[in-house]
């Protein structure tokens, strides 16, 4: 059955002398393997169709074998994340937390929808770190390590929540910080944001500025957090993080203020 599909490839690998299979994450079935016959030739339509993050509609012939690809047509190209080795980073670590977490075939728009508003975000603005954030915490939410941000993980209360324990899961109020002697102070107000980002859309978010040390903060908590939970290693972190070290600031710019 020919259908067309929206999506954006997030992963390329060589398929024989000429071809190409790419991962799409579309908003009509998820993620999905496609062969792209030709793709390799440099001049070839198919092999501009599926560049890493390109955004395109896809006519895919989906069987019971692999799917392929017959035609597509670029929507967005995001020359500007392409052409930037720091914003290439950041994609290719959401992409690849995107294709080890997310299951074959199962669809969520909305998911989707947050990954495509990043990409956009990220194409288009300096600051990028908290977005991704927010897509790292929803991703996380769909495939089921989500953190308990909205109340204590051990008593569920929802006041004073001023620790996060990678142990416990999530947020300590309090009474039961003593559960983690190795809990990570942060402020209530930094948890409350943790927890909008967790569950708002991207879109709903028109400029957004925090501390670059409350930023480094939550970025450090969350790597630990997935280490501990997440469950496959993402080799295009190592880059992200060499880039930071190498160059600091430079993707942040310096006008923060929470
Ligand atoms: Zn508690």
């Amino acid at each position: 059955m020919l259908e067309k599909i929206d999506g954006i490839i997030i992963k390329t690998k060589d398929y024989g002398e000429t071809h190409k299979l790419v991962t799409i994450f579309s908003n009509k079935i998820g993620k999905f393997n496609a062969l792209a016959k030709g793709a390799k030739k440099p001049k070839s339509r198919m092999a501009a169709v599926t560049q890493p993050f390109i955004n395109a509609r896809f006519f895919v012939y989906i069987g019971s074998g692999l799917s392929t690809i017959q035609q597509g047509e670029v929507l967005d190209s995001f020359r500007i994340i392409r052409e930037d080795i720091f914003k290439t980073a950041y994609v290719s670590y959401m992409a690849e937390l995107t294709d080890k977490l997310l299951d074959a075939k199962e669809n969520d728009s909305f998911l989707y929808e947050q990954f495509y508003q990043t990409l956009l975000w990220i194409n288009n603005q300096d600051e990028v770190d908290i977005p991704v954030i927010m897509y790292e915490l929803k991703l996380y939410k769909k495939a089921g390590f989500a953190p308990v941000l909205h109340q204590c993980s051990r008593c569920g209360n929802q006041e004073g929540l001023s620790k996060f324990s990678i142990r416990e899961g999530g947020m300590l109020c309090q009474q039961c910080a003593y559960f983690d002697p190795e809990a990570v102070h942060i402020s209530e107000k930094l948890s409350r944001l943790l927890y909008l980002f967790s569950e708002v859309d991207l879109k709903r978010i028109g400029n957004i500025r925090m501390k670059k040390e409350n930023v480094q903060l939550i970025r450090k908590i969350l790597y630990e957090y997935y280490d501990q939970y997440g469950g496959f290693w993402i080799k295009s972190r190592k880059v992200l993080d060499q880039l930071d070290l190498f160059i600091p600031n430079v993707t942040n710019g310096n006008s923060y203020n929470e």
